[in-house]
């Protein structure tokens, strides 16, 4: 199948450096495989969107060069398939209605089982919930290495679609990232255990999956991650060419001191891009 990859920002707020470094690491990466790149808006939560953050985002990945191979892809249209999803996992027995609050969860925010066998008398249904059912997730990183992940140590059965009846994350994901095509998901670390929760929605699914690629988070001095709103954000506040340089450094790939305008630096990373030096910042 043609290498197909993807980047999926949500218009929470401007781009920042770290999802400047995860959207040319899926970009390079799909070219280096001679592949399609696609652009996909998750705008799935009317709560946390900021508006004018989408086409804010578009413009700033124009102006790195990143555009994508097909129309943007916008979540918020594509509900009636989360939908779908939702009502196969439902009538298949997979995910079940949950009367419980976020009050609920443990200190790791594991839900307790409470409503699986069905709603306690007097409750009603608030969100829906998968079941994970002691599932284990194996999957081999094309960066960050073998994985194995133990559903019901990280979360429990997990919510599919919240209380405000909003379809969750995970699950739009899991459709989405098996519906065009997507042949490899490359974005952060910080998204690692999600992968094992949207690989356990396609096998309940059955959907196939792609393959995964997680590059290191980009931390600041406190080794937070960088949240959109960052002031001290090099892609907010500083020269688009310091940002770009910044990204590639942080992907393993600094170009060379004379390289010095984004175009440079972008055909540069093209010609230059082996994604194995990531790994070593894993280990
Ligand atoms: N839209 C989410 C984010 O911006 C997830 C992205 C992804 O799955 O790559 O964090």
């Amino acid at each position: 199948m043609a290498y197909t990859g993807r980047f999926a920002p949500s218009p929470t707020g401007a781009l920042h450096l770290g999802s400047l470094a995860a959207a040319l690491a899926s970009f390079l990466q799909a070219r280096h495989h001679s592949g399609r790149w696609l652009l996909r808006i998750d705008d799935i939560d009317p709560q946390r969107e900021q508006p004018g953050s989408a086409s804010g985002i578009i413009q700033t990945l124009h102006e790195f060069g990143l555009q994508p191979d097909a129309p943007v892809i916008y979540q918020s249209q594509r509900k009636h398939l989360y939908q779908q999803a939702m009502e196969q996992l439902l009538s298949s027995g997979h995910a079940y209605p949950c009367g419980c609050s976020r009050a609920v969860l443990d200190e790791q925010g594991r839900y307790p089982g409470i409503c699986r066998h069905g709603l306690p008398e007097g409750a009603s249904a608030r969100s829906i919930r998968v079941r994970c059912d002691g599932a284990e997730i194996d999957f081999d990183d094309a960066i960050a290495g073998p994985q194995q992940l133990q559903l019901d140590e990280l979360s429990g059965d997990f919510v599919i679609r919240r209380a405000d009846h909003c379809f969750a994350y995970q699950l739009c994901c899991a459709v989405d990232d098996a519906a065009p095509g997507i042949t490899e998901v490359v974005r952060g670390s910080d998204l690692l255990a999600c992968s094992g929760k949207q690989i356990h929605l396609r096998r309940l699914l059955q959907l196939s999956s792609p393959r995964y690629a997680h590059i290191p988070l980009i931390t600041d001095r406190q080794g937070r991650k960088l949240s959109k709103s960052a002031a001290d954000d090099p892609l907010q506040q500083g020269e688009p060419a310091d940002a770009m340089r910044l990204a590639l450094q942080h992907l393993r790939h600094a170009p060379p001191a004379q390289v010095t305008s984004v175009d440079g630096m972008l055909a540069w990373a093209l010609q230059h891009w082996q994604p194995g030096r990531l790994s070593s910042a894993w280990s």
